[in-house]
């Protein structure tokens, strides 16, 4: 046997792998993350396993063999390894992408380090030395010095880049004493960047008897080292938020350290400040519009355990934690959990194997939970907690009713805003409540059509129709191409070419046109592109600043507005014609959510939901706030069509910039896993396709699918690994890509 071994993960560089003779003595501790000794050059070097072969790559006298494996070397670094391999096996992609997944920009670069430079002179010293400079040619000294004198304090990059001078430069100037070099390593915590105005200690509310059987529960189970996956299935606003914080508390004072993930979109200042004010500096963040040294400087603060709780989304699960106690998953079902970039893993899956591999326990939370974990739980693989009450005192769920908007019609209502919603918002309006209007979906009017002869305008890379925004500008909102709409129909030359649809722009001009003395915010996609407008639009809304705030999916996650008393939902079927098994699910979810924002303060809520198609089962039991109605239904749904849970569907997507090889390459997959299902015996396996994906082509690359189905997951995983390697060895995918992804959470 022989193991391919990293030497240097700090270097980044974690394609390059050495092999190395895995001699009889070693045999059994040499697996995949286990930290060895190596010979190196003329010396020797630690280095990790990440993979293990049979065939040797080099003429075999030449490999020489392992010295040693660390016997209680199995660190974080271990770990993290044994992780990547597991999301590699499970989930596809090559060792290397797995593990800068698993190990992301750990070292790779410098953390942030802020300097700045000032003037340490008294005016006149530098007026003098400004004027010496000017007479003895010193070009650069005088552009920094007239600048200092100006702004008092420069960044040194701007010094540097900018004003160009030397670091030779500021060096000497720094020596005969008129500036200073000032080095401020960056902002330790982002925590505190968030929260300048201070933290205020925040007292814990006593748990209702609900919420603390769960934590009790939880607790007990850990603190014997019975190490288990719970969900907790609680309704929105019925606390569990409250039992994650009372959980994290007790884990910590046990000198374990926590991860606790939640969706991107969920990460905001109201979430994060909750945290705060518990945990104070203990607790830090990662998120994606942190620069890459700024996520470095938090991974080396968890690393030398300067903190406990590390909040953030999906990659926050590769926190290096040494004392890993507890990772917490809120809003379970969000499809924001899984990648949608090889490995196409999702953060569920990986958070329990991380868990499990260094003694951990995980909890699941949601008011909508996946099919696929509430499946999980009622047969009791995780443990089923309910929360099913609101938690403030007093606080009831709001009353929801659907209004068919085909019937407005016929009534001769053609306004986006049917009778009933429009009167909710006059009555919140002269009461002096706040009102949130939902629209799942971005943009001016939809797509763009002729009337005269159907055509669409479709982005010229992907097999899409193009948006049009309210610059007269037509945007693919799949790969950003913009072109100006135009004035006649390329195709049949009609002037009658015009956008259909609604957009969350042209519900604002509706709402300002209805209701002229309203205070209006709209989020969605556009407003928010800003790094700091999504927090802005959210607490000028939080404070009282608008009536009405109008969004896409955005604003229907997990924030708290105690005045909003109406929620409505102008189109809730949209989702329903996603095209994808999920469409369902996902509009159940959002309906849900969206009710959920209603009546959270003390004044009852209420919520319109207005459809088109009234009789749809999601909406019916979303308008119900009923969740068992609806997965029962679903679950026999999914069960009748052979969607997951009830079978596992392993999809590849084969992509190139040529249609032949795209089908070629297709053809040639089906095949060989027709003779994988020979070889193997597999019998139960059913295979769809090769069809062209429902995006045919995108950013210039024609796109084929496979689907692939069977009841066992670890059969679909031989598969993909037999797949894989049949693609490494044949000649027929030099201009092809092909990814995996294990149970999709979208269409193709
Ligand atoms: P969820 O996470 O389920 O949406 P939260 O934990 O955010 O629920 O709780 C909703 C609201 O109820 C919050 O304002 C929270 O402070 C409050 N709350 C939670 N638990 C209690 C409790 N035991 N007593 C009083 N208020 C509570
Ligand atoms: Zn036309
Ligand atoms: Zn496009």
């Amino acid at each position: 046997m022989y193991a391919d071994v990293i030497v240097d993960i700090s270097s980044g560089q974690l394609d390059k792998t050495y092999q190395y003779a895995i001699p009889e003595r070693l045999a059994e501790k040499a697996v995949v993350g286990a930290p060895v000794h190596i010979p190196f050059g003329k010396g020797k070097r630690k280095g990790y396993i990440v993979g293990l072969s049979e065939e040797p790559k080099l003429e075999t006298e030449r490999i020489r063999p392992l010295l040693a494996v660390e016997e209680n070397g199995r660190v974080i670094e271990s770990h993290l390894i044994e992780l990547a391999y597991y999301i590699r096996e499970n989930f596809g992609a090559t060792m290397n992408a797995a593990l800068h997944t698993v190990l992301p920009v750990r070292r790779t670069v410098r953390p942030a380090e802020k300097k700045t430079v000032v003037l340490s002179a008294d005016a006149d010293t530098c007026g003098d030395a400004l004027a010496a400079a000017v007479k003895r040619g010193h070009a650069a000294k005088e552009r920094l010095l007239r600048e200092l004198l100006r702004e008092r304090e420069l960044s040194w990059n701007i010094v540097t880049d900018k004003l160009a001078v030397s670091s030779a430069t500021i060096r000497r100037m720094e020596q005969s004493g008129l500036i200073q070099v000032k080095a401020q390593a960056g902002y330790r915590n982002p925590m505190e960047k968030l929260f300048q105005g201070g933290r205020a200690e925040e007292k814990a509310p006593k748990l209702n008897d609900q919420q603390r059987q769960i934590r009790d529960g939880v607790l007990a189970d850990w603190s014997r080292g019975n190490y288990r996956t719970y969900l907790i299935y609680g309704i929105t606003g019925s606390g569990k938020t409250e039992v994650y914080l009372s959980v994290i508390e007790e884990v910590v004072r046990q000198g374990r350290q926590v991860i606790m993930l939640i969706p991107e979109i969920a990460l905001t200042y109201q979430t994060v400040l909750r945290f705060y004010h518990r945990f104070g500096g203990r607790v830090s963040i990662l998120h994606s519009k942190m620069s890459q040294g700024e996520r470095c400087d938090q991974s080396l603060r968890a690393e030398r355990g300067e903190i406990d709780i590390m909040i953030g989304p999906r990659s926050a699960l590769f926190t290096p934690f040494a004392r890993l106690g507890l990772i917490i998953l809120d809003e379970e079902h969000e499809s924001s959990y899984k990648s949608e970039m090889p490995p196409k893993y999702h953060a569920r899956e990986v958070a329990v194997q991380r868990a499990k591999l260094c003694g951990a326990s995980v909890l699941l939370g949601s008011a909508t939970p996946s099919l696929e974990s509430y499946e999980r739980a009622l047969r009791g693989e995780y443990t089923l907690f309910r929360l099913d009450r609101r938690a403030v005192p007093g606080a009831v769920l709001p009353q929801v009713s659907v209004v068919d908007l085909r019937a407005e019609l016929a009534s001769g209502n053609r306004s986006i805003f049917s009778r009933e919603l429009a009167k909710g918002i006059a009555g919140r309006l002269a009461a002096g409540e706040q009102t949130m209007l939902f629209l799942n979906r971005r943009g001016y009017a939809g797509f763009v059509s002729c009337r005269s002869c159907g055509f669409v305008m479709k982005c010229p890379h992907c097999d899409i129709s193009m948006t049009e925004h309210g610059d007269g500008m037509l945007v693919c909102h799949y790969c950003g191409e913009r072109q100006k709409k135009p004035d006649h129909c390329p195709s049949c030359g009609s002037k009658y070419i015009a956008g259909f649809g609604t957009g969350t722009q042209k519900i604002e001009e509706q709402v300002r046109k209805c209701f002229p003395g309203a205070r209006v915010l709209r989020m969605d996609a556009d407003t928010t592109r800003k790094k700091e407008s999504y927090e802005e639009i959210l607490s000028a809304f939080s404070c009282g600043e608008a009536d009405i705030l109008i969004g896409t999916q955005m604003i229907v996650k997990g924030h708290d507005f105690p005045a909003v008393t109406l929620v409505g939902i102008l189109a809730a079927d949209l989702s329903l014609n996603a095209g994808d098994y999920r469409a369902a699910e996902r509009t159940f979810e959002l309906l849900c959510q969206a009710a959920g924002r209603a009546g959270r303060g003390k004044k009852a809520g209420e919520v319109i939901i207005q459809t088109y198609q009234p009789e749809h089962y999601a909406v019916r039991t979303a308008a119900a706030q009923d969740y068992e109605g609806f997965f029962a239904k679903e679950l026999a749904y999914r069960r009748a069509l052979g969607y997951p849970p009830a079978l596992h569907i392993l999809a590849v997507l084969v992509l190139s910039a040529k249609e032949e090889a795209a089908d070629s390459a297709a053809a040639l997959l089906s095949t060989a896993a027709e003779r994988f299902e020979a070889e193997s015996g597999e019998k139960d396996m059913t295979l769809i396709g090769p069809v062209p994906a429902s995006l045919a082509k995108a950013k210039d690359l024609f796109r084929r699918m496979l689907y692939f189905k069977h009841g066992n997951y670890n059969a679909l995983a031989a598969l993909k690994n037999f797949l894989e390697g049949y693609i490494l060895y044949s000649e027929h995918f030099k201009n092809v890509s092909v990814q995996f992804d294990f149970n999709p959470m979208s269409g193709y």
